[in-house]
């Protein structure tokens, strides 16, 4: 923002906090994937008189956007509101319902809605119509789940109105706007090519009535080789667009023209849309895409990676182990595992290393299914004497023979990094030592890491074994 600009916002001091406008701005201040991955989640809850509050769902995730971003937030927020002189985080630790995308339909137009790519200029119909070049068939990975709307939505790329029209459904998040803008892609090579969301349709509807532009709308949407409708269930309700709609799509079927339909549901389940709509809908093919299998997300996985690695030179290979771990944890959605993976390469750029198991747990802990994580002292020390075959007592003891020293270290640290216990909290539980104590242990644990290759990799070995010894235990 420049001084002008700066110099207009102070002076309307009484302007409150909008976080809608505040997340554009966002968006646009650190990019898209910055944003995605870590700024779209952000809730704001309240505002006071010298700061806001707002709300993040994990630890992790507030003290990544406090170290990076904070400053350039609170600067963006300040424009609305110049008495402000902090942000403070509240952790939601809001654990989702996964139930709710599978099961309930009307909760999927809500989630889908907020998806809504809603970056559009207003004003003509063409910037409506942007088809994004990189949800093509090319990077579409094809597996059980999706293999016949791939298969369909080729064979209409290839042989117009061969299906007509073409309907795909799916859950959120499932591979349907990547699948119709492919078909859009491709056709656009040779045809004139209409992309629209349903909401978009509505809103250009709504005001072509306003501005009495009703000819140039009804001219515009029948004057095409291929009208695709995304998202459609949005039209429930909207009787006039849905007359409207009859008539614009008998007309284009009419001229052969290709209709590419998605929704969140089956023709005959879609809700407050016309019998005749519906049936038109089933007239020509049904396809859906399922659940994706645990191969199909690995495999998507790998081929994000893949396509990274050959765009870009300073790419970090994701070991095998942390894309099997996100492919296996994350069910819900595509579009979640895609999320997952950004964040995962969002870390690995900023510290030039690529996260391990332990790191990637807590980067995508509010992504996971797996229950919290609440290790205990008690099972760390368990776990660790196990591993040196010492018994608790020992550990606990005060000799300080070699062979207890370096197991007691050792469960320090782990305390250290798998719990938030407080120093002298941890020095407590262990046999009443002294923090100076436990901040020695874990520098000691620290310096061994880094120059004994063998006790690095028996402690990730532990650390690993301990979280996963917890989740089992659920
Ligand atoms: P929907 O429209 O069903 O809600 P999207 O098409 O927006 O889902 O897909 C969500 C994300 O997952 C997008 O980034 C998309 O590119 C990606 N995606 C979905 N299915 C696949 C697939 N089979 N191969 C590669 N990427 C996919
Ligand atoms: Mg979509």
């Amino acid at each position: 923002m420049n001084n002008n600009q700066n110099q207009n916002l102070t002076e309307k001091t009484e302007k409150n906090i909008n976080w809608e406008e505040i997340q554009t701005e966002l968006k646009e201040k650190f990019g898209r994937e910055i944003y995605e991955s870590w700024l779209k989640k952000i809730e704001f809850v309240d505002e006071f008189r010298n700061y806001i509050l707002i709300s993040v769902s994990t630890r992790f995730i507030r003290d990544w956007i406090t170290s990076r971003y904070l400053d350039e937030i609170l600067k963006i927020v300040k424009n609305y509101k110049k008495e402000l002189v902090r942000i403070e985080f509240s952790i939601s630790n809001k654990k989702k319902d996964f139930k709710t995308d599978e099961n309930n339909n009307f909760n999927i137009e809500k989630s889908n809605y907020k998806d809504q790519n809603i970056s559009f200029i207003e004003d003509s119909y063409l910037n409506y119509n942007r088809l994004d070049p990189n949800k093509n068939f090319e990077n579409f990975v094809v597996g059980e789940s999706n293999k016949l709307a791939l298969e369909a939505s080729k064979k209409v790329s290839n042989d117009i109105a061969y299906y007509n029209p073409l309907y795909i459904y799916s859950g959120v998040g499932m591979g349907k706007t990547h699948l119709v803008n492919a078909i859009g892609l491709k056709l656009k090579q040779t045809k004139k090519v209409m992309f629209i969301s349903a909401e978009r349709f509505m809103y250009q509807f709504v005001k072509s009535i306003k501005s009495n532009e009703m000819v140039k709308f009804k001219d515009y949407f029948r004057n095409t080789d291929v009208l695709i409708i995304d998202d459609v269930q949005f039209m429930n309700g909207k009787e006039a667009l849905q007359e409207e709609f009859f008539h614009t799509f008998t007309s284009l079927k009419e001229s052969m023209s290709q209709i590419v339909i998605t929704a969140d549901r089956p023709p005959n389940k879609l809700v407050r849309i016309q019998e005749r709509i519906k049936s038109r809908f089933s007239g020509g093919l049904v396809v859906d895409i399922q659940n994706a299998d645990d191969n199909l997300r690995y495999e998507i996985i790998n081929s994000k990676c893949e396509k990274l690695k050959h765009l870009n030179s300073s790419y970090l290979e994701i070991p095998k182990e942390i894309k099997l771990f996100i492919s296996k944890e994350i069910k819900t959605n595509i579009r979640e595992i895609v999320g997952a993976l950004n964040r995962i390469i969002s870390f690995s750029r900023i510290y030039n290393k690529v996260p391990n198991l332990i790191e990637s747990r807590l980067i995508l802990k509010d992504l996971l299914q797996l229950p919290e994580n609440n290790v205990t002292i008690e099972l760390i020390q368990t776990e660790v004497c196990k591993f040196f075959k010492i018994s608790k007592n020992e550990m606990l003891s005060s000799r300080r023979s070699r062979y207890l020293v370096r197991p007691r270290q050792a469960a320090i640290y782990l305390t250290k990094a798998l719990t938030s216990k407080s120093l002298p909290e941890i020095g407590r539980s262990f046999s009443n030592r002294d923090h100076t104590t436990v901040i020695h242990s874990v520098k000691t644990i620290e310096k061994i890491r880094k120059n004994d290759e063998e006790f690095n990799s028996n402690l990730e070995t532990l650390k690993n074994k301990i979280i996963l010894n917890k989740n089992n235990e659920i």
